[in-house]
């Protein structure tokens, strides 16, 4: 006969990470870098503007379930908003700047945005869309003070109906404190869009409970080993895939967050470590690489670092040995997806092997997280065994993995209550996962997606375009970079050159091709797709042409 709990049922809130933080590690830093030195704020200043930032919004009209979006470097002022927007009861929605502008609409208007807090530095991004923003009521702009007049702000004027605030003033005259309501826990907290998938980018609503779950997860000694004692530099954004915890695991455990702000090239970012010490930190592997290169050119002191977590793409094994062997950092690596909160697995080599042996476990994506699980399918569904040799899609469960996305079907992404990850690989007797390969096609640069696909839609519009496939390849400094494979229309000769300008006001900047190679024909599958398997192999083996563009 089952027998109820004693236990207490307190929920999981994000009031209560910020109100933890506030309590118990008033003194801790939150430090932002800025053009002119770095600002530094306690907690107990971040808690009260949060609180302000609550009211300010509330003074405007949200209410719980209202979308509050960000469009924001990692700086205090995100921060603040990631904790009191959540707090109040409204649902914080990171809009990643580097999307390009047709998907940036379409973000804010499915997620209906109400609010925007938008990086003054950021305003002509978004104002491109700006009249295309159906939902967005009050826009308010962070920083910028001083430097930022009616001129800079005029493109927000087109966002139809919109009221702009200044965030300063906006915050002012607001109580610092805040009765943040008891909301239910399964209540979303948070959104993000990926653009991993193929078509429009699909929206992932975390609840408190995921978002609480998941930052336990990252404190716990296996991941990221968070106590007050650490500094916790976020490389990674906040603008995509929650920074990966690391803004409310690092408040929840009192570290001092140190936040770069719009300052990731390896200059600035090294000399921002030498100078603020921080001891853990989290980025991509292209962001590294860049701070390897620079480092093994100037010399640098990374040596207040015990732990740096990368992830995104995969970590080649280069760059985690020479970080080892010339700056004394050791580098995790780790895998996760929008999907995942995001972090899945993490690749810390088991006990017992010896240094020789432990590589081998250092360079695979690592054993699921406690409290999430994952498996290995077949093409036919069936389970395959932890063997190391059995290669099939990866699936994920647990409680901080999405169920589905936000209002969109997508039944082909789900499995029988597994969410379907679209990385292909393998998982070994011991729980460590190894991606092979993507069974998607998109292509991740310096951690952010390029979809092969609108490239090549954007491409096959060319007038002299026969037909176009893209794939992304190596690339020293951003992991990935598409190579544009093209079959010119009969009798015409389009360049490398004409094409990028045809497409620069297609698709992002970032986008563009460097890589282009001029073919006869895109070999096709059997059922009439490009074959980007036997395109990837071609070039690997050096059969293609390959003419790579100087882009200064
Ligand atoms: P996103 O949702 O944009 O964060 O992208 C998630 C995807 O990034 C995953 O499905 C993987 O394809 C890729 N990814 C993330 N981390 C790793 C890693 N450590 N190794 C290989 N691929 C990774």
């Amino acid at each position: 006969m089952p027998i109820a709990s004693t236990m207490q049922d307190r929920p999981l809130l994000i009031s209560g990470i910020l109100e933890h933080g506030r309590r118990i590690y008033p003194d801790s830093r939150v430090i932002t870098v800025g053009a002119d030195g770095a600002v530094e704020s306690t907690y107990a200043q971040v808690a009260a503007r949060a609180a302000q930032l609550a009211h300010a919004l509330r003074g405007v009209g949200v209410v719980e379930g209202d979308r509050v979006a960000t469009f924001c470097w990692n700086h205090q002022a995100h921060l603040e908003a990631y904790l009191g927007v959540s707090a109040m009861g409204a649902v914080m929605h990171t809009l990643n700047i580097r999307l390009f502008p047709g998907q940036l609409a379409f973000c804010v208007n499915h997620a209906e945005d109400k609010v925007i807090l938008i990086d003054a530095s950021l305003i002509p991004l978004l104002g491109k869309v700006a009249s295309e923003l159906t939902t967005v009521e009050h826009v308010v702009v962070v920083g910028g003070d001083g430097e930022c007049g009616p001129a800079a702000l005029a493109p927000l004027e087109a966002i139809p109906g919109a009221t702009i605030h200044r965030y300063e003033a906006f915050l002012e005259g607001h109580p610092s404190t805040y009765d943040w309501p008891e909301l239910d826990e399964r209540a979303a907290a948070s959104m993000a869009y990926t653009s991993g998938t193929t078509g429009d980018p699909k929206g992932v609503v975390y609840s408190h409970r995921s978002t609480c779950l998941h930052a336990l997860g990252i404190c716990l000694g296996s991941v990221a080993a968070l106590t007050e004692r650490d500094r916790v530099l976020s490389v990674v954004p906040m603008f995509h895939a929650n920074a990966w915890g690391l803004a409310y695991a690092a408040w929840w455990c009192g570290a001092d967050h140190l936040l770069p702000g719009p300052f990731l090239q390896p200059e600035p970012l090294v000399r921002a470590i030498e100078r603020h010490r921080p001891t853990v930190a989290g980025a991509v592997p292209s962001i590294w690489t860049g701070v390897l290169h620079y480092c093994s050119a100037q010399g640098a002191d990374l040596s207040s670092f015990r732990l740096v977590l990368c992830g995104g793409s995969a970590v080649p094994e280069s760059l985690m040995r020479r970080f080892e062997e010339e700056l004394g950092v050791h580098i995790v690596q780790a895998w996760g997806m929008t999907e995942t909160s995001p972090v899945g697995t993490v690749a810390r080599a088991p006990r017992g092997v010896s240094e020789a042996e432990s590589w081998s476990y250092r360079v695979s994506q690592g054993r699921v997280v406690q409290g999430v699980e994952m498996r290995v399918v077949a093409d036919d569904g069936a389970a395959l065994p932890w063997d190391g040799q059995s290669v099939g899609e990866l699936e994920i469960r647990g409680p901080w993995v999405t169920g589905r996305y936000y209002r969109v079907e997508a039944p082909e992404r789900f499995d029988d209550g597994w969410l379907r990850t679209g990385d292909v690989g393998t998982i070994d007797a011991r729980g460590y996962v190894r991606i092979t390969d993507r069974s998607k096609d998109v292509i991740k640069s310096g951690g952010e997606w390029i979809s092969s696909v609108d490239l090549e839609n954007a491409l096959m519009g060319h007038p002299d375009v026969f037909e176009a496939a893209v794939i992304g390849v190596h690339d020293a400094k951003w992991e990935e970079r598409p190579l544009a494979c093209v079959v010119a229309a009969e009798g015409k000769e389009p360049t490398p050159a004409s094409m990028r300008a045809f497409l620069s006001d297609k698709v992002a900047r970032w986008w563009l091709p460097e890589r282009w190679t001029f073919v006869d024909e895109i070999p096709k599958t059997s059922v009439g797709k490009f074959d980007k398997k036997l395109l990837r192999e071609r070039y690997e083996a050096g059969a293609l042409d390959v003419v790579e563009v100087a882009t200064g």
